[in-house]
């Protein structure tokens, strides 16, 4: 396992795109002037001016929000409304009751009460229950079906709609350096179908999973003859984002000891304790993934403060060691008794999809980590 050179993020993350040592995100970081960024606002809202003439439906909305229970959704909902003046319909593709958190059905509820228009699909509970454990099985992923449901709602409502303009936050290429779905440019999001969960292991699994084919719709993105057909657009609104840093320094704030709430990152995981806000199973992928490919959400976190300078690689370190794959067993639980297995058997399924080379296997437990954070390990 290696690391890149500047920040944690190590080559066994998919679609990994290294060059002399240093990754695609930090890559691009360096390239970022930020006196480009109100350059970056007219680009994009030149390309929305485009994306909008070619939609027929000229009395609908102007776009849609791709929106959550979670703390982003509101700002972003407000930036496209206020900051670019456009009317935007919120679609929400929201968590079955079961998985779904108080606080995350309360954002939701807020939302609407800020007089936004929403569309909140939810999945049938069962189906949900169903597919989230044949993803964990299959994928050695808890969340794959959950979000094939959230990227996929977003554009096929677009398409029944008419509206073909959608706005995502992030650009996943860009944020977390998954190079497959890297686009035109910065702001473009058409390649979002090639993200790594949604293509990896293909889509007859779900078909194959569930009763009826209806149930499985839901959870398929639409092919690119419909985005064709309806002259679909994505944009993320990241790289155009120039007063995104109230939420940064808060974060900041929390990495650096100073607000976090007490004991819930050591349950979560969560280092800013502001993200997931919806639902709590995705804490147990982030666990997941730390131990697939020898990083998790911390390491995430901290290779963003690296990149904008505001943490250097070795304070990274340390943050990593500590909080990197945390999930407490509370949160195993609660998924376990949701999709209806005992926390042995959470165990038995998980354990196969650890990396071996980078962490040792116990029968019936966590693993344990063989490697140290930030020096590269050859087992
Ligand atoms: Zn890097």
């Amino acid at each position: 396992m290696k690391y890149c050179k500047q920040c944690l993020t190590t080559d066994l993350r998919p679609n990994a795109s290294f060059e002399d040592g240093v990754c695609i995100a930090c890559n691009y970081s360096g390239s970022l002037h930020e006196d480009n960024v109100s350059l970056k606002l007219t680009i994009l809202q030149d390309k929305i001016q485009k994306s909008r003439q070619k939609q027929r439906n000229k009395n609908a909305y102007d776009c849609i929000v791709g929106v959550s229970g979670g703390k982003d959704s509101t700002r972003q909902a407000h930036w496209v409304r206020d900051r670019l003046g456009l009317r935007p319909l919120l679609v929400c593709c929201a968590y079955p009751p079961k998985q779904m958190s108080e606080i995350g059905a309360n954002n939701l509820t807020n939302l609407i009460e800020m007089g936004f228009d929403v569309i909140a699909a939810t999945p049938a509970p069962q189906t949900a229950a169903q597919l989230a454990l044949e993803s964990f099985k299959q994928f050695g992923n808890v969340c794959k079906s959950t979000e094939m449901s959230l990227f996929s709602t977003v554009p096929r409502l677009a398409i029944e709609l008419g509206v073909n303009t959608i706005f995502w936050g992030e650009n996943p290429a860009l944020q977390v350096g998954d190079a497959a779905v890297e686009g035109f440019d910065e702001f473009d999001g058409n390649n979002l179908r090639r993200l790594n969960t949604l293509t990896a292991g293909g889509t007859d699994w779900l078909k194959e999973a569930v009763k009826a084919p209806y149930l499985a719709e839901h959870y398929l993105y639409p092919d690119e003859i419909e985005f064709e057909k309806k002259k679909i657009n994505i944009f993320y609104l990241g790289p155009a984002w120039d007063d995104w840093s109230n939420d940064d320094n808060s974060i900041y704030a929390s990495l650096q000891g100073l607000t976090l709430r007490p004991g819930e990152e050591l349950e979560t995981g969560d280092l800013s304790n502001a993200s997931m806000l919806d639902e709590e199973f995705t804490n147990i992928n982030m666990m997941l993934k730390y131990y697939k490919f020898g990083f998790g959400r911390a390491t995430d976190t901290v290779n963003e403060k690296i990149r904008s300078g505001r943490m250097t690689r070795d304070e990274a370190i340390r943050v990593v060691e500590k909080y990197d794959g945390l999930c407490s067993d509370r949160i195993i639980r609660s998924f376990s008794a949701y999709v209806g297995i005992t926390e042995t058997e959470f165990w038995n399924i998980a354990n196969p999809w650890v990396n071996d080379d980078i962490f040792t296997i116990r029968e019936g437990e966590r693993p344990i980590r063989k490697f140290t954070v930030g020096t590269d390990y050859e087992s």
